[in-house]
């Protein structure tokens, strides 16, 4: 088997997660944490690798781990999760313990 086709099958399936999740998602009586804890079931991936396939594709902000505000996701991915305000206070409280 080619490294290429490795490849082709592993977005297939998670096309194929992605398609899944959203058919049940349009399900309101379902609850996305349970969709996705029976998707890490059959597919025997992680809660982390599942949450990446569904919530890359749509979300575009995520709430700062620190203060809760909605930060853009790309620089919410850059700063591991938080926002540039509170990761410019973390920078200016590690200078001020130097
Ligand atoms: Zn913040």
């Amino acid at each position: 088997m080619s490294v290429r086709h490795l490849l082709d099958t592993k977005i297939v399936r998670n096309n194929l997660i992605l398609f899944e999740f959203k058919e049940q998602a349009k399900d309101r009586r379902l609850v996305k944490r349970h969709i996705i804890e029976a998707l890490m079931k059959k597919y025997g991936y992680s809660r982390s690798y599942i949450e990446q396939i569904v919530y890359d594709s749509k979300i575009t902000h995520r709430p700062c781990t620190s203060c809760g505000e909605n930060t853009n996701i790309s620089q919410w991915k850059r700063n591991q999760g938080v926002c540039t305000k509170c990761l410019n206070k973390q920078q200016k409280q590690d200078n001020d313990d130097k």
